[in-house]
């Protein structure tokens, strides 16, 4: 799949859309969820152009892959996420139900959350 710059990510990584940052580095942007589904729900991006971790795991070059580590750490202390633990969740092309074809991690917590799949 190549990468449409038209999605809605892009568009806040280049200021064209709003969004409610919590953290920035060189290669990565964190932001709040639009729809969050936990107390904590943050998304953590990478600005290169990435569709999916399919794609960043086999093209980013190793400081971007690392500072995307770090921010993923970063933004659960930053939130207070990491105080009684969190999840990392990255869907990933159509079995993975990604929706935003820009590649994103998201980190939920701030409550006991549910299962990690439902049982369907
Ligand atoms: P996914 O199904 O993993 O691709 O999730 C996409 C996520 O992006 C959903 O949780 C949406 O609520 C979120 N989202 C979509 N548009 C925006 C936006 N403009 N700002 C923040 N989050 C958004």
């Amino acid at each position: 799949m190549s990468y449409d710059p038209e999605n809605v990510f892009a568009k806040i990584l280049r200021g064209e859309i709003p969004c409610d940052k919590v953290y920035e580095n060189e290669h990565v942007l964190a932001f709040r969820d639009i729809a969050p589904q936990a107390p904590i729900h943050v998304l953590v991006v990478p600005k290169g152009p990435y569709v999916s971790t399919d794609d960043f795991s086999a093209k980013a070059n190793d400081a971007e892959q690392a500072a995307l580590s770090r921010a993923i750490g970063e933004v659960a202390r930053i939130t207070g996420a990491a105080e009684d633990g969190y999840r990392v969740i990255a869907n990933t092309g159509t079995n993975g139900r990604q929706e935003v074809p820009h590649l994103h991690f998201h980190i939920l917590g701030g409550k006991l959350l549910g299962r990690m799949l439902p049982k369907d």
